[in-house]
């Protein structure tokens, strides 16, 4: 059963991060279209396409050290609203996993608590405000009951994928309350938010190379 994560399962999530988002770069655009200025998509991908091409830097190095180098390349050059909010992410991340060369359930659930507080100290948004934290607040919910419940990390990291689903879909019955989508009010229903899709294919990545067998 795996128990621990390393960091060479971390750099693979990255680097599924960095896929994902290529891949789904017009459809984030489409989705940020429909209710925002359609950036979405291209802003995330100039930046996750520099990370993946710097990621052999990180090879051998710790945890921390891995999502330090991600927080601050997405901080620094992803545009719009996200580059704050998702910089602010990874770099919470990383400081809860500074050092850690292992990861154990533990580790992630005070990861990703610091992460969703730092998302909400930059973002000031609250859950039902149509954005990534409709994705992000339940994921965390969901890792810290499993980790209450004594579930396996794979038990858990798949309620956290799951959570992350559900809370991605929501947000298609919102009205979006914060950043650019909210000038349009109602007109935003129906339509499922971009930057709540990201976060799903990012949280996704992490369930997933998580929970890959150790390389
Ligand atoms: P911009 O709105 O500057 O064009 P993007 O298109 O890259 O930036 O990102 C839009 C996404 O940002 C939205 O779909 C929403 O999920 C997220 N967002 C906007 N404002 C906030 C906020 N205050 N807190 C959390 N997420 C936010
Ligand atoms: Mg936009």
């Amino acid at each position: 059963m795996v128990t621990k994560v390393t960091s060479s399962q971390l750099l693979a999530v990255i680097e599924d991060i960095c896929d994902t988002i290529e891949e789904q770069k017009n459809y984030l655009s489409e989705l940020d279209g429909a209710i925002g200025d359609g950036d979405h998509g291209v802003n995330m991908a100039k930046c996750f396409r520099e990370i993946r091409k710097r990621l052999p830097e990180s090879q051998g190095q710790d945890a921390g050290s891995i999502l330090k180098n991600v927080g601050m390349m997405v901080l620094n050059s992803v545009g719009g609203a996200m580059g704050a909010l998702y910089g602010t992410l990874f770099l919470r991340l990383a400081q809860q996993a500074s050092g850690k060369t292992e990861l154990e359930l533990s580790d992630l659930v005070a990861m990703f608590q610091a992460a969703e507080k730092g998302v909400r100290e930059i973002g000031k948004a609250e859950v039902g405000d149509k954005t990534m934290l409709d994705t992000l607040a339940p994921a965390v919910k969901a890792l810290e009951q499993a980790a209450q419940a004594g579930s396996s990390l794979t038990e858990a990291l798949a309620d956290f994928e799951a959570a992350a689903r559900r809370g991605m879909e929501s947000t298609r019955d919102l009205v979006a309350k914060v950043g650019r989508a909210s000038r349009l009010g109602e007109r935003t229903l129906g339509h499922q938010d971009a930057g709540a899709t990201s976060c799903y294919f990012i949280l996704r990545a992490f369930a997933r190379g998580l929970n890959a067998p150790s390389m």
